[in-house]
């Protein structure tokens, strides 16, 4: 079954449509940030779009080196901050989640009490 996405996402993105697919073909649909797999669910496939590692606010290029499959709340927080690459842009992203995970989890009450028993 051919899995169109690209109807979902990209439409502001200087790349594209058969750019961008390529690049999530590549990755496949997965956030390279997170893990998040665009293929698993309608609302996952929503929030797939693709990053520049090195923004083109900083004169990142339009190059598949410098594009990588990524959901939009890591775009998100990656934002426009210059990193040394993609490892240290993955691990700010994941620091960032974990932060907010927590703030979230403290103000929900009992953390993790459904995840336990699911
Ligand atoms: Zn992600």
């Amino acid at each position: 079954m051919p899995f169109n996405i690209m109807t979902l996402s990209l439409v502001d993105r200087p790349i594209s449509r058969a750019e961008g697919l390529k690049i999530l073909e590549r990755d496949q649909f997965c956030c390279q940030y997170c893990g998040l797999d665009g293929k698993a669910s309608f609302e996952s496939a929503l929030v797939m779009s693709v990053d520049f590692v090195v923004p083109r606010a900083r004169k990142g290029k339009k190059d598949p080196g410098n594009l990588v499959a990524c959901c939009r709340p890591c775009n998100m927080i990656k934002g426009t901050r210059v990193y040394a690459n993609f490892d240290e842009a993955k691990k700010y992203v994941l620091a960032q989640r974990e932060e907010m995970r927590h703030a979230w989890e403290s103000k929900r009450g009992r953390p993790a009490a459904r995840a336990a028993t699911g």
